[in-house]
């Protein structure tokens, strides 16, 4: 028998070697391989009689290969397949093949999956490119035994197809027979995890059926609902991934609700201070959600709290505000940010707003020296800083807090949810280990109590996916933007008209305003990107604008020099700035009224518009000029299009999220979002909606619906799960 965790190396026929290539997949144990989900189906129940095909369709073919060869012609090679079904043929063709020179034999069976086309010549129907496998071989080059077993699970039948994976030497026909293996060893009375009200509700069928359906389905399945992935079986598997997940997220936010928080006071005193250092009248969005802050700071459970708004809606003050009520009580605050630009324009802003009413503030970066490092954090330990704005990676490694208060984290859109449960983690352990000495905390409480967690980000999530990254979070958004702003104007311009844009700029430039000249700066190109950039900043500065001040900033400027940098942009001493996407979050100038991006096209859409978000900042009409050279995809000209059309981050990120998918849009890998096995957050929202809120209805029981027993076991499961996928112990 195997379990859903076994290892995948204990699956007949697959063993260490192949194990590794299927770890490349994220195909580790059982569980895994049976969550390797087809891609397509095709129909070889009833496959085509060739004398039926029509041009444009797509069809299965199952025919004996005839005849086959390589032709020259004067653009490319191209392969062609003659077979036949009695004395029927038809033709496929592979541009460029040249490496299907030996493939076939007269004789074989073969499967062919493909558009069929008329030949413009001969006026024939062919199949252009189909995809192919070969069946069934007279001469016994394939071993017979592997033949008969192919076979029976090749024709007859809705066949599955399995992307390939180890460069190809997994093929459709290789998962078809390990998977079918791993289910027929499947424990017969496995148990459904998911209780039965909830199945119930959803009409789920047993995960056993589902597993077994969704690799081979019954000749009878409808095969639109296979490819839209909305038969049974694939609503059964999705809605147990998703529901697991949203148990777990659930359960996470419900036990933060229950530990031992601070109950910060917002009284006179406080809201004095906090009266006394805004610059500005507060608009009505961020009046309402500091009030939704400072009640949760009231509460005796932590905060967890998600504010969004999109750039320039001005997060910043509210974070202060936050911040001087937890001072104001004598704890001390952690802010931080993605980046070390961020981190020191935060660390301005805060000096600027905030040191006059005497709150000690300290910048904590990695490129201080390790002295200057060491004194900070001495400061830090002893209570004597208050506000301490850094780096994520900084704060979150080696800093010990007096009386941590408050956890500020800035521009979250980088950080998925899991990170933020290790990183949330990490503080509570750091802070056990740290016992809170006497200092200026008179309010502070005796116990060591979880400090308040206020996360920010610009990137605008529909509903249904904030529910999931944020899940564990209340949110709270600022849809107002500050008044006295005029909608920026967004145009693309091709890059052989970069004589009249650099005029434009002039233009601003001797009207008073100032420029952000923008390169992109693609991780994989980093080196050459980096050097196309810096001979811009030349080209401009010597060449275009001998008459201005041109500045230069990119990540790898020393940071004395970066601060100089943003210090004179800031002044107003430096008129155009030729920057790489360093500046993409959070820089505010507002007098920048003029932003160029050159190879526009090469950014994404989130990026472009986090991007724009640096100008509009003031009462100036502003300007935002996407300069595009050479071809572009079509998503990109989609991607583009978006710009020149709104200014709205909500419409921006939901576009953006369907150009991209979920994975990409949030950055997976590097964001810790869960990968999904089967899911997938935009076709399967109305599930993600029901796994909520069933989810809910669990941890609300034990009740009539639901009992004690059942709670366990899909709690069990749960934690099995988020172990074995996210590598999450703690969570539950
Ligand atoms: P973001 O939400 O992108 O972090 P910021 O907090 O940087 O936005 O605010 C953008 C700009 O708007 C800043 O220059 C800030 O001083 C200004 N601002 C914020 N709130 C107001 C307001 N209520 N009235 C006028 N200006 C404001
Ligand atoms: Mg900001």
């Amino acid at each position: 028998m195997l379990e859903p965790g076994t290892s995948v190396r204990f699956v007949k026929g697959i063993g260490p070697r192949l194990a590794e290539l299927l770890a490349a997949k994220s195909i580790h144990n059982v569980d895994d391989l049976l969550h390797y989900l087809p891609f397509r189906y095709e129909d070889r129940v009833n496959p085509r009689g060739i004398s039926e095909l029509r041009a444009g369709e797509m069809a299965t073919v199952i025919a004996e290969v005839r005849n086959s060869g390589l032709f020259h012609t004067r653009r490319m090679p191209i392969f062609q397949m003659t077979a036949g079904q009695g004395r029927s043929r038809l033709k496929s063709i592979w541009f460029n093949a040249a490496y299907l020179r030996d493939k076939f034999k007269p004789g074989q069976m073969i499967a062919l999956y493909g558009k069929v086309e008329q030949d413009q010549y001969s006026g024939e129907l062919q199949l252009v490119q189909p995809q192919f496998e070969i069946i069934g071989d007279p001469d016994g080059s394939i071993d017979a035994a592997e033949q008969k077993a192919a076979a029976s699970l090749e024709v007859g039948r809705i066949v599955p197809i399995y992307e390939s994976a180890g460069q190809g030497r997994l093929t459709p026909r290789w998962f078809r027979r390990m998977i079918r293996t791993a289910l027929d060893n499947l424990p017969q009375d496995l148990p459904d995890p998911i209780p039965a009200i909830t199945r119930q509700r959803l009409s789920l069928i047993h995960p056993r059926e589902a597993m077994w359906k969704v690799h081979w389905p019954d000749p009878g399945e409808s095969f639109a609902d296979l490819q839209a992935s909305r038969t049974p079986a694939h609503v059964r598997l999705i809605f147990e991934e998703l529901f697991f997940l949203e148990l777990g997220l659930e359960l996470k936010r419900r036990e933060q609700k229950a530990q031992t928080g601070i109950e910060f006071k917002l009284d006179d005193l406080a809201r004095e201070a906090i009266k006394k250092i805004l610059p500005f009248h507060p608009t009505t969005a961020q009046k309402l959600v500091l009030k939704e802050i400072a009640s949760d700071m009231g509460q005796p459970s932590p905060m967890r709290r998600l504010l969004q708004g999109d750039v320039g809606s001005g997060k910043t003050i509210v974070a202060f505000e936050a911040a001087i009520i937890a001072m104001e009580n004598g704890y001390q605050v952690a802010l931080m940010a993605p980046t070390e630009i961020l981190a020191q324009q935060h660390y301005f802003s805060a000096r600027r707003i905030l040191e006059s009413a005497g709150y000690r503030i300290v910048l904590l970066t990695g490129s201080l020296e390790d002295n200057r490092k060491r004194e900070i954090r001495r400061h830090i330990a002893q209570g004597n800083a208050q506000l301490v704005i850094g780096t994520h990676a900084l704060i979150e490694q080696a800093v010990e807090f007096a009386s941590l208060g408050l956890v500020i984290v800035d521009e979250q859109h980088r950080f998925g949810v899991l990170q933020r449960f290790k990183l949330m983690k990490k503080s509570a352990d750091e802070r056990a280990g740290t016992a809170a000495p006497g200092g200026p905390a008179e309010r502070r409480s005796a116990v060591s109590a979880e400090p308040d967690v206020l996360v920010m980000t610009a990137t605008p999530i529909p509903r249904t996916l904030a529910l999931t990254l944020y899940g564990d979070l209340d949110v709270s958004v600022i849809d107002e933007m500050p008044p006295g702003r005029t909608p920026i104007i967004t145009r693309r311009v091709s890059d052989d008209r970069s004589i009249e844009v650099w005029d434009f700029v002039r233009n601003q430039v001797a009207a008073g305003q100032q420029a952000y000249v923008v390169y992109p700066l693609i991780e994989e190109n980093e080196e050459t990107e980096l050097k196309a950039a810096i001979k811009m900043y030349k080209e401009l500065n010597n060449r275009v604008f001998p008459d201005l001040r041109v500045g230069l900033l990119h990540g790898r400027l020393d940071s004395d020099l970066k601060e100089q940098t943003m210090r004179l942009f800031q002044k107003g001493e430096i008129d155009v700035l030729v920057a790489t996407t360093v500046i993409e979050v959070g820089v505010d100038v507002a007098n920048a009224t003029v932003m160029v991006i050159e190879h526009a096209e090469r950014f994404g859409l989130s990026q472009l518009h986090q991007l724009r978000g640096r100008i509009g900042r003031g009462a100036g009409k502003s300007y935002c000029v996407l300069m595009t050279g050479g071809k572009i995809s079509e998503v990109g000209e989609r991607r583009l299009d978006a710009m020149v059309r709104t200014n709205d981050g909500f419409q921006i990120a939901e576009l953006d999220l369907e150009l991209r998918g979920p994975g990409e849009f949030f950055g997976t890998r590097q964001t810790g979002l869960p990968s999904f096995q089967v899911a997938n957050l935009i076709r399967d929202r109305q599930l993600l909606e029901a796994a909520k809120r069933e989810a809910a209805a669990v941890l609300d029981g034990p009740n009539q619906e639901i009992s004690k027993a059942e709670i366990d076991r899909a709690l069990r499961h749960m934690r099995a799960r988020w172990q074995r996928t996210y590598g999450l112990v703690e969570v539950g």
